[in-house]
């Protein structure tokens, strides 16, 4: 049966409504039980609350053959997302971005085999339309009829591209000195941006504060159990990419620690529902400047927030992290490693990764790549493995810590041909 008749026959079933696959909130600590509203945490112990999906309409739908034959985009995932999938595919549809063999960059760090998941081509060019395209329908089917975010850049734009696509007014907080490239592609989308002074920490403060007396729907706040299971897919992508076996290992660039979380979270699911066997660790990477997770996973400490994160990564530039906690729980289940790289290593790591491979990446993938150099050279990464590196943004958006090399102005052919030889065989 094709996808669009498969639709139409569930449709029919009274049976079943698509969003009964979902059943309740749930407090991951401890294990109190919520309706569906628009909550984050447990009122009687503040643990973070997560979706509860009925596990018969899951073992139904979850299936290798009916996956791959949904639509190019998340949506193929639909028994595990928390969101009616017809209002969800009215959006900007991410997901499905390709899984690229890295044979050159392979060769240079010499491991068998590196995929780089690459999510610099989805709608607004970074991983954040994933979650977004899960807590923005939510947001309406909750009632709610603005949303927003605190947002280190990406988010930003990626919420206000959704809002206007579904006809919601939308408002962002930021702190200061964010990318103008970010602001201004937020902006150009046509949604409010109110700067907020100080660090993004200050920036969630604030948003929280002012979201309770407007009714605004945050996506990464007041929506966060919704929001986290949009970023699951690129678990579920890189499986199925892969003809559904899990690689060695995944490298996650952290900021809150919510898509390492989420990405754990997803390759549970598979295993669970029986999509895969494999057991893949998952590993955590953030800059040396702004590393709290990583640094109170190394440590066997408490997470000690950073007070002015300051660092060309600055999408990962989150001084007190929501998810950080989870995250290390995360790495630490499945035998991975958390790293911190330098701001120099990082910037090397994403040139790296565009001259070996055409792909030019935000700093944060520069993490990704830095931490894969360094932990195969100190052999924490056996040469054997097949590695998947998460790029979780474009390049373009953040271009200010970047310089052009040397070039040459000429006015004839032959200053051409000498500028030419000089250059000839130099790549960087
Ligand atoms: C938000 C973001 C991350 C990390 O997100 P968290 O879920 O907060 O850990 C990674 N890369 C990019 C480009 C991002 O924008
Ligand atoms: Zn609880």
């Amino acid at each position: 049966m094709s996808y669009v008749n498969k639709i139409m026959a569930l449709a029919d079933s009274a049976s079943l409504r698509h969003i009964e696959h979902v059943a309740c909130l749930r407090c991951k600590s401890c294990g109190k039980k919520y309706s569906l509203g628009i909550q984050s945490s447990c009122n009687d112990c503040f643990g973070p609350l997560e979706v509860v999906y009925n596990d018969d309409v899951v073992s139904e739908y979850f299936r290798k053959e009916t996956i791959e034959e949904g639509p190019p985009n998340i949506w193929r995932y639909w028994p595990l997302l928390p969101s009616d999938r017809e209002s969800g595919l009215n959006g900007l549809n991410p997901g499905m971005t390709p899984l690229r063999d890295c044979r050159n960059l392979a060769r240079f760090i010499g491991i068998k085999r590196i995929f780089v998941k690459d999510d610099t081509v989805n709608p607004t060019y970074s991983f954040k339309d994933r979650p977004v395209a899960v807590s923005v329908p939510k947001a309406i089917e909750l009632g709610l009829k603005r949303v927003g975010c605190a947002s280190t850049g990406n988010l930003a734009g990626a919420t206000a591209a959704a809002a206007a696509k579904y006809a919601l007014s939308c408002y962002v907080f930021v702190p200061r000195g964010l990318p103008q490239t970010k602001l201004l592609a937020t902006s150009i989308y046509g949604a409010g941006i109110i700067e907020v002074k100080g660090s993004y920490d200050n920036a969630n403060r604030i948003a929280n504060l002012v979201a309770d007396r407007l009714s605004i729907g945050l996506v990464n706040i007041n929506l966060r159990p919704y929001y986290v299971e949009g970023s699951k897919t690129l678990a579920f992508e890189v499986v199925e990419q892969l003809k559904w076996e899990e690689p060695d290992r995944i490298i996650v660039p952290m900021g809150s620690g919510a898509l390492l979380t989420a990405v754990h979270r997803g390759l549970n699911e598979l295993r669970k529902y029986g999509l895969s066997t494999g057991s893949a660790s998952v590993c955590g990477t953030q800059p040396a400047r702004c590393a709290p997770i990583s640094s109170a996973f190394n440590n066997g400490e408490d997470i000690l927030p950073v007070e002015r994160p300051e660092t060309v990564a600055e999408s990962l530039a989150i001084g007190d992290p929501a998810s950080g906690g989870e995250a290390i729980e995360a790495i630490r289940k499945t035998g991975g490693f958390a790293d911190a790289p330098s701001d120099e290593e990082i910037i090397e790591g994403q040139l790296l990764l565009a001259r070996e491979e055409g792909i030019f990446s935000e700093p944060a993938g520069g993490t990704v790549i830095a931490s894969l150099k360094r932990k195969v050279e100190d052999g924490s990464i056996a040469s054997d493995e097949t590695v998947v590196c998460l790029i979780t943004g474009n390049g373009l958006k953040a271009t200010s810590h970047l310089k052009f090399s040397q070039y040459p102005v000429v006015a004839a052919p032959q200053e051409a041909i000498s500028a030419i030889e000089t250059m000839e065989g130099r790549r960087w």
